[in-house]
């Protein structure tokens, strides 16, 4: 199952090394050779839903990979923030919306497919005419569209980001809120802003299972996503010990290398678990079903 080994294993950065500006200026070159070369790729990791006996793929989150010539792998986690500081974020996540949309409405399935959105790109004002623009051009229809927003998008200026948000939401696209729980976080935010979906930070669903406190925070994001009608989805579920806990906690949905790792899928198939039978594996072992 070579082609089942994580891509992100091979990268040979690290995304807590602060680059230097040199090594910066040259990844940004490099960067802009990459969207003109067709280095860039979209991988597709499916997003399910947690429900018994078996869950069902609910739809998949387009993640950017980058194969450089000469470095290999590089991380989205590594070069989108140089993107951000070049002032390539612009092409680039155009290059993704293009790429995600035309994938997707390929597919035979009619899954969502959820985006990332970088808060710079987010803020630039264009991304409505944009999006119109991709759903058009791809015949994509808008409900399968998802954007992945962060908090630190909509922090510093939330009326025009509100603003933003209620244009792209009219188009029929959906708003997912992405890292939560993984930093900052305020009440105000879920109760203003139009969110379709919470996905808790993986960080945040690995403590669940170890300390009382991070369950009780949990439990509480899980209340409070059911009363305001949005649903949770538990972001790096790895072990089955895990979602057994997320599902007796009542939480509906879950995404993690249990279910697939992100997988290159621009073929008609569109996006499939690696392991679906994963879901009712009761206690196995989950190395044995990856
Ligand atoms: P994210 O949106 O929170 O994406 C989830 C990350 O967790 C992905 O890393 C995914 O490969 C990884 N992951 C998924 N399941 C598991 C698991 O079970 N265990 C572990 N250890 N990891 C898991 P990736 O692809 O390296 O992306 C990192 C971040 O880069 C993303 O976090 C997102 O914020 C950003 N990113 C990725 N693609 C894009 C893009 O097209 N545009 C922008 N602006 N940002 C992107
Ligand atoms: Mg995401
Ligand atoms: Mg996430």
């Amino acid at each position: 199952h070579a082609k089942h080994t994580s891509p992100e294993s091979i990268c040979f950065y690290d995304a807590e090394i602060a680059l230097e500006v040199r090594e910066r200026r040259q990844m940004a070159d490099a960067l802009k050779t990459a969207l003109e070369e067709n280095e860039l790729e979209l991988y597709y990791q499916v997003q399910m839903t947690l429900e018994k006996p078996s869950g069902t793929i609910n739809g998949c989150e387009a993640l950017l990979r980058w194969t450089h010539p000469r470095l290999g792998v590089v991380s989205p986690a590594v070069f989108v923030p140089v993107a951000e500081q070049n002032g390539l974020i612009g092409p680039l996540g155009e290059w993704v919306f293009r790429r995600a949309c035309a994938d997707a409405a390929a597919w035979d399935t009619p899954h969502r497919v959820a985006v990332n959105v970088s808060p710079v790109q987010f803020m630039d004002g264009n991304l409505p005419r944009l999006l119109h623009e991709v759903l058009l051009d791809t015949g994509l229809a808008p409900e399968r569209l998802e954007l992945e927003l962060t908090e630190a998008a909509i922090i510093h200026n939330p009326t025009r980001s509100l603003q933003i948000m209620r244009q792209i939401k009219l188009l029929g696209i959906g708003v997912a809120l992405d890292h939560f729980g993984s930093g900052f976080f305020s009440l105000e935010t879920l109760q203003t802003f139009p969110f379709d979906r919470i996905k808790l930070d993986k960080a945040f669903v690995d403590r669940i299972g170890h300390d009382r406190q991070s369950k009780a925070i949990f439990r509480a994001v899980l209340t409070l996503g059911e009363s305001l009608g949005i649903p949770v989805l538990a972001e790096g579920i790895e072990t089955t010990d895990q979602m057994e806990l997320l599902r007796r906690e009542n939480c509906t949905e879950g995404q993690g290398y249990l279910f697939g790792h992100p997988l290159p899928c621009s073929d008609a198939e569109g996006p499939q678990t690696q392991n679906l039978k994963v879901a009712h594996a009761g206690g196995r072992e989950p190395s044995s079903l990856l």
